[in-house]
């Protein structure tokens, strides 16, 4: 028996035809970059996300930085971010030229603690970067309310968020601007590296896309020096795809988290993630804390069980970020859980069999730990 972390594999013969079909329109018109397939896909994300545009990029680190650079974050300014995430988050406020000022997670959650940051604005504050990890929605309501009221930009990481929503709307649409990443893991993922920036702001709209695109307004008409950070044809006809199937995918991922829940809910030794109000939650990862975690992920990986941690060590504790001299207990909730966070498989084909599967073997593990 073996129960895949992730399995690409599965989804992509329910679609096969579609997309090899896709891929063979992009090469015989040779649309490969910017053109058609790319403005089909734009207009349908930034239609059904909610937002006036949408800008396609390479990957979702670049969205990232090309958002940041664009509202203007730069040397010498501050970002506020959060503790817990892929090293994106933070490396690509660091890109600019700004510092990445960490924040702790909350316990419940897992998100940046809304209640710590206002102690972190400084006047050198411009912006705050909340992620909304694992598919869940950070508290953005409030961290909205914190960039109104100190006047900074905010900009929403939503690499595993495509299309979680808060009170019905949808992650990526509360602040300046929303990012997204569609590495082929992600809950809406490419065929290779591919990203996006959605936002209302007509000018932002228009610096990014230039920005994006070797500071160019028209060809050969450069406003300013940028980058070479452009998605391409094949991968956005590819993502026009999948695009007509996210909901139902990220309903069965909500539904899968929400059957984890009830089958652990006995099972003294894990705590199963708690689901916000007023909230969909897209589980993009499945995240337990368990007891003796190390044990548990060596005894489910001999039962053919594949398992992951997001992440091992909170970001300011990474060697990349040694110079700050931050100590475990600056980031207490995050540096408590890194050794009990525990990613079991999730995706949309999983078998409601392979996710009691997995329940029992977790149920197997702390019973031979009592004997
Ligand atoms: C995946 C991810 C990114 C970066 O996306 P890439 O497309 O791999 O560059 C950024 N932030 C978070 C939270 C992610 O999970």
């Amino acid at each position: 028996m073996s129960i895949k972390f992730v399995d690409l594999q599965k989804q992509y013969v329910t679609i096969k035809e579609e997309i090899d079909e896709a891929i063979a329109k992009v090469v015989s018109e040779t649309a490969f970059i910017k053109g058609k397939y790319v403005e089909e896909f734009e207009e349908a994300f930034a239609e059904k996300i909610g937002a006036k545009h949408c800008i396609g990029v390479a990957n979702g680190t670049d969205a990232l930085f090309v958002a940041l650079d664009a509202v203007g974050i730069g040397r010498g300014d501050d970002v506020i971010t959060v503790a817990n995430s892929w090293i994106s988050t933070s490396e690509s406020i660091s890109l600019t030229g700004a510092n990445p000022v960490f924040i702790d997670i909350e316990e419940d959650f897992f998100n940046i603690d809304v209640s710590k940051i206002e102690d972190k604005i400084t006047k050198y504050t411009k912006a705050i970067l909340p992620v909304h990890l694992y598919g869940q929605p950070a508290k953005i309501e409030e961290i909205k309310a914190i960039c109104d009221k100190y006047d900074l930009f905010l900009i929403e990481d939503c690499a595993q968020a495509h299309f979680t929503t808060s009170n019905g709307r949808n992650a990526g649409t509360f602040g300046d601007a929303g990012t997204f990443s569609f590495y082929p893991g992600k809950n809406l993922g490419a065929y290779g590296d591919a990203g996006a920036i959605v936002t209302n702001d007509d000018r932002l709209a228009k610096n990014v896309r230039m920005f994006a695109n070797h500071g160019q307004l028209k060809k050969h008409d450069h406003w300013m020096e940028g980058i070479n950070s452009r998605l391409d044809g094949i991968q956005a006809a590819i993502l026009s795809v999948k695009l007509g199937y996210i909901d139902e995918w990220n309903k069965k991922r909500n539904e899968h988290g929400k059957l984890y829940n009830e089958l652990l809910a006995d099972v003294e030794e894990v705590q199963t993630p708690e689901l916000r109000d007023n909230s969909f939650h897209t589980f993009h990862l499945y995240v337990i804390r368990a007891d003796n975690r190390d044990g548990l992920k060596a005894f489910l990986d001999m039962k053919g069980v594949e398992t992951a941690i997001h992440y091992p060590n909170p970001l300011p504790m990474l060697q990349a970020y040694k110079h700050m001299r931050y100590k475990p207990n600056d980031f207490p909730v995050a540096n408590y859980y890194k050794d009990r966070i525990l990613s079991l498989p999730m995706y949309p084909e999983l078998t409601e069999e392979e996710i009691r599967t997995v329940v029992e073997e977790i149920k197997n593990y702390y019973l031979t730990l009592r004997l």
